[in-house]
């Protein structure tokens, strides 16, 4: 959700796979792909319980294919995993608890989040990373307002505008005293990479493949 960073998580995954396997190894997978317009309908009218119901079906459908575990492919919608996991018996694997685990691993504490302003403003992404020692910082009310719009105007749509780069690269650089900063939106790794900025970079994207690869191989 959107395609384009579902694309991203299953080249990653699948290169992943090989870098740990080798040979000719790639990960065994099930994909369900939901229609985002429809999706992103919902979210922006507010009608999440509608959003839910879709989600428990596409779960559903990867627990009756055989999956071990369920990896949601956006911070966004974990906001809605406390509904989803009753009615899963698989478990899931949290985009927030892996970022959280790779932020401790590098012995950082305070970081920028960016997302989508469900994932910055409310409390179900944040709680997560706080629970873990966490100090979470998140832009001012007008930046919030523009990655909001680039992310559903632009990077959902597979749009990479330079501009857009320089505004997200002038937030980072804004943040004070800061380790690092939460890429907390799957799609901002198209627009934002490790060398646009001096702090560390978390890409959930790449954080959450990669922990999948790691949970699915190494367990
Ligand atoms: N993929 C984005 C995220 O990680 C936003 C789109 C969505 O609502 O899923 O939050």
């Amino acid at each position: 959700m959107s395609w384009e960073s579902s694309a991203t998580y299953y080249k990653i995954i699948n290169q992943y796979t090989n870098t740990l396997l080798g040979s000719q190894n790639n990960a065994k997978s099930i994909m369900v792909t939901v229609n985002f317009d429809e999706i992103e309908k919902l979210q922006h009218a507010d009608k999440w319980e509608e959003a839910t119901q879709i989600l428990i079906k596409a779960c559903k459908s990867l627990q009756n294919g055989g999956a071990d575990f369920i990896v949601i492919c956006t911070n966004t919608m974990h906001k809605l995993l406390p509904k989803i996991s009753p009615h899963v018996e698989v478990p899931f694997l949290h985009i927030a608890q892996a970022t959280a685990k790779e932020i401790k691993k590098d012995g950082n504490s305070k970081v920028l989040l960016m997302g989508t302003k469900f994932t910055m403003q409310e409390d179900f992404y944040k709680k997560i990373l706080i629970e873990n020692g966490i100090k979470v910082e998140i832009p001012n009310t007008q930046d919030m307002e523009l990655i909001h719009k680039v992310i559903y105007k632009e990077l959902c749509l597979g749009s990479i505008k330079e501009s857009s780069k320089k505004a997200f690269m002038q937030i980072i650089s804004k943040a004070k005293d800061i380790d690092g900063v939460i890429l907390g939106c799957t799609e901002i790794g198209m627009l934002i990479a490790q060398n646009d900025v001096d702090v560390k970079v978390y890409d959930t994207t790449v954080v959450h493949a990669k922990e999948a690869v790691r949970m699915a191989v190494l367990s």
